[in-house]
């Protein structure tokens, strides 16, 4: 039941995107005409990006997280939605951000990607999703969005992009605080299907395989469907973005087995339900 009101919820991030996509003055007077729209409005043109609070980093992940929708929107499918919701809260609770209203959404793309936007929001594509085998797949690949949030890895970046609009608007003539926050947003959509760093993406491999082992999956999860990846080539169009984006799967286990290969191996045990794996109609 949460499930099914967490999709909902995502389909009320999206009609904030829209919404604040309107642009300049029917903005101005949507957000007269309607109180709802109002407030997500000042949210947004309030956002502290010197030192964001956490309702101003949930308030931009829902603007992310719309842009996405905009573009691919949820699969139909209430019991997958609320599964996925159901996986990737028990795997959030492992982390050190338990108070975060945790959303996770499967989209309509036949691209193989996973995204995290900032305040507990992440989305998987159906392609990614009809690959994975068990739900300890699903629990490792959700573990690695869970970390991207976790250590604001994107909140970062679009921090960056704020702060350097508001220097530059110092310099030349004021660019109003409305846009500066609209460009991060931008830029945090882009850079959810674009590049963070190497070291935030093998930060998020090894972090993210741990929280999946530590609710109790195969800690081998995340590790298999990176080996998926890498027997799906490059050359496959539904990986292209995924290969350009994050480093080659093939580096990326390395690493794995580098950094976490003594925390993985003392958390034996775990399980790998590939039964309870909900099957896509
Ligand atoms: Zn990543």
């Amino acid at each position: 039941m949460a499930g099914t009101a967490v999709a909902l919820d995502l389909k009320g991030a999206l009609k904030d995107a829209v919404n604040n996509q309107l642009g300049g003055s029917s903005n101005e007077q949507a957000a007269t005409t309607n109180p709802e729209n109002a407030s997500a409005q000042d949210k947004l043109a309030n956002i502290n990006w010197k030192n964001p609070s956490q309702e101003d980093e949930i308030a931009v992940g829902r603007n992310v997280t719309g842009t996405i929708l905009g573009a691919a929107p949820l699969v139909n499918d209430a019991k997958l939605q609320a599964y996925v919701n159901k996986v990737g809260r028990w795997v959030a609770s492992q982390s050190e951000r338990t108070s975060l209203p945790w959303h996770f959404g499967v989209i309509d793309s036949t691209d193989v990607n996973a995204f995290a936007a900032p305040g507990g929001y992440v989305l998987i594509t159906k392609g990614l999703y009809q690959r994975l085998t068990s739900e300890a797949q699903l629990a490792g690949v959700l573990g690695h969005e869970i970390v991207h949030v976790v250590q604001r890895h994107h909140l970062k970046v679009m921090q960056k992009q704020a702060l350097m609009d508001a220097g530059t608007s110092f310099l030349k003539e004021k660019i109003s605080k409305n846009k500066i926050t609209q460009r991060a947003v931008t830029t945090g959509a882009e850079i959810s299907a674009r590049n963070l760093d190497k070291s935030a993406e093998y930060e998020a491999d090894s972090m993210g395989t741990v929280l999946a082992a530590r609710a109790g999956y195969d800690a081998y999860g995340l590790a298999e469907v990176l080996q998926d990846m890498e027997l799906l080539g490059s050359n496959d169009g539904s990986v292209a973005l995924l290969f350009q984006t994050h480093p080659h799967p093939d580096d990326r286990v390395a690493q794995l087995s580098l950094v976490s290969g003594d925390q993985i191996d003392k958390i034996s045990g775990g399980k790998t339900l590939e039964n309870r794996l909900y099957k896509l109609k």
